[in-house]
């Protein structure tokens, strides 16, 4: 049995060793692997050969991403994907205020939900524009 715990012990340390200074998973990985692992259900439903094959390249190419996410050493740059996919969610649930880019800096307002034409005024460069809310 100490034979086996050795093994696991170095199974653990070489996967360690491994993941050294890559990326490894966060919420957009798993929201990819969801995504991945719905659509490769969906093709059993699916009967249409051109259709089924479509999908279950974009169920692979969905788990391949993942993997490549987590395996990326450029943590900076998928760190930054994952932010952008929290802010995303995150206007997704926000019901009270509806979300604009600055047409000059692309600078993102946000502003209270149903007050009809209103003139938003951008708070990085004070460009001015109108908008329907
Ligand atoms: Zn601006």
């Amino acid at each position: 049995m100490d034979f086996l715990r050795r093994i696991g012990v170095k199974i653990r340390s070489a996967a360690q060793h491994f993941m050294m200074g890559r990326y490894g998973t966060d919420k957009l990985n798993m929201a990819i692997l969801s995504v991945g692992l719905l659509v490769s259900v969906a093709t059993w439903f699916v009967f249409l050969p051109v259709l089924d094959m479509i999908l279950t390249a974009l169920s692979y190419g969905l788990m391949l991403w993942a993997i490549f996410r987590a395996l990326s050493r450029n943590t900076y740059k998928r760190y930054l994907e994952n932010r952008r996919y929290l802010r995303f969610l995150e206007r997704l649930k926000d019901k009270e205020h509806k979300h604009f880019a600055c047409p000059r800096c692309h600078q993102p307002v946000r502003v209270p939900r149903g007050k009809g034409k209103i003139a938003i005024t951008c708070p990085k460069c004070k460009e001015k524009f109108i908008r329907k809310t």
